[in-house]
Formats: structure tokens, sequence, C-alpha cells
């Protein structure tokens, strides 16, 4: 990459902290906890319907239909009533515990630490989300992100979300740099990807996901590991 890259703006979600394996293992323990098993119900296919539906919840939160709080709302008692699980009352206990232990693991991406290492003095780091400062600081200590990162920017600090280009405005006004310096990479092919294009920052695409993109990003990885061909 060209020298004057001098801010690496990265998503947090499934782009630094694993939320795929990090979910599976938090919805592993709550299988155990809540005996779902008892119910007459695999594993797997616990994990398989969750992923279902919370992906359904999140692509139309991305697409401003809906709010976070619907989410949290209805996706255990969707999963439920698609499993027919009968456990009364429990479906929001089961999110609120869902929240608190997904939020303490520790998993990172494959590679991101060795990414994170070896460029640390070369450029300066930084953290674009569409969350909430609270369990992302939770997520982003869980991991051991911390001392890498210079500046976090959070949608519920800025008042904007991904792709808005406020949010992208928001965070270059506070990590102090132009567009030209900077460099997007996340895993959402809508929210990182098409908004730094608009935006008008250059963009790494960690399409991870395999999910099109509309626009051609500057850069496309499989694996974190990728990253360092192209820094
Ligand atoms: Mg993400």
């Amino acid at each position: 990459m060209e020298a004057t890259k001098k801010h690496l703006i990265f998503d947090l979600d499934d782009t630094l902290w694993d939320f795929q394996q990090n979910s599976h293992d938090t919805l592993l323990d709550l299988f155990d906890a809540y005996r779902i098993g008892d119910q007459g119900i695999e594993v797997a296919r616990f994990i398989e319907v969750f992923r279902e539906i919370n992906n359904a919840l999140w692509d139309r939160f991305d697409e401003g239909l809906i709010t976070r709080e619907v989410i949290r709302k209805e996706r255990f008692p969707a999963v439920f009533e698609k499993l027919d699980i009968h456990l009364n009352g429990v479906a929001m206990q089961m999110q609120d515990s869902f929240m608190s232990t997904c939020s303490a693991k520790s998993t990172l991406v494959k590679g991101v630490k060795e990414v994170l290492t070896k460029f640390s003095s070369t450029y300066k780091f930084h953290i674009l989300s569409n969350g909430f400062d609270e369990i992302q600081s939770i997520k982003i200590k869980a991991g051991g992100l911390e001392p890498y990162f210079d500046k976090v920017i959070t949608s519920g600090r800025a008042g904007f979300r991904k792709p808005e280009p406020e949010i992208f405005d928001f965070a270059l006004n506070e990590i102090g740099a132009h567009k030209e310096d900077c460099i997007m990479i996340g895993d959402n092919p809508f929210s990182d990807i098409e908004g730094a294009f608009k935006y008008g920052i250059d963009q790494v695409y960690y399409n991870v996901h395999k999910k099109a993109c509309k626009i051609t990003p500057t850069h496309i990885i499989d694996d974190m590991s990728e990253l360092m061909k192209i820094l």
C-alpha cells in the first residue's frame, strides 16, 4: 500500500473479534445451562436456527427496518417458536445471559493478532463499530485488543451508524485524519465497505461471509493474514 495510509480503521464484530465463534461458544453454554437438550433438540440445530434468525434480524437492522431493541426482544422467542421449545418466560433471561456471556468471550478472528503485532509501529489502529460503547469495550478488553487501538468510535456515541457518512465524518474528526490517510477494513459489504466507498475512503473487504458487494472494493481478502501483503 502507498505510504500515505497512516490510519487503519477496523470494524469490530467478525473483523477483529470473532462474533461467529464467540456466539457459537455462548450458545453451547446456554444450551447446557437451560437444558435445551431435555426438549429433544440437538445442539447443532439450536445453533443453526439461532444463526438463521439472528442473521435475518441483523439484515433488517442494516436496512434500517428495525431497531437493535427489536433484535434483542425477538430473537430467542423466535428461536423457541421455530424449534417448538416450551420454556415459559425463559427467552428474555436467555437473551440477557447471551449478551453478558458472549461479550466476555475472547476469541479473535484468525490472523488478527499477527497483523496488530506486526504493524503497530507502522500504522495507527482504530475501531469503528455499529454498537454501544459499553458492550464493545467489554469485547475489546476481553479480546486483549485495548493496547493496540488509539480511537474507538461506536454508533452509540456518534449518534449515526455505518454506512451513514456522518459516522465516518465523526470518526475522522476524532482521529484527526484526512480521508486519503485512512483505510476501512470490515466484513460487512454494506455498512463497512459501501459506507467507506461512498464516503471516499479506501476499503479492505474481509469477505468471510461470502456476501456479494455492490461496489468494487479497493482490496478483497479471505483471510486476515492477507492484510500483511496489502499493507
Ligand atoms: Mg462486522
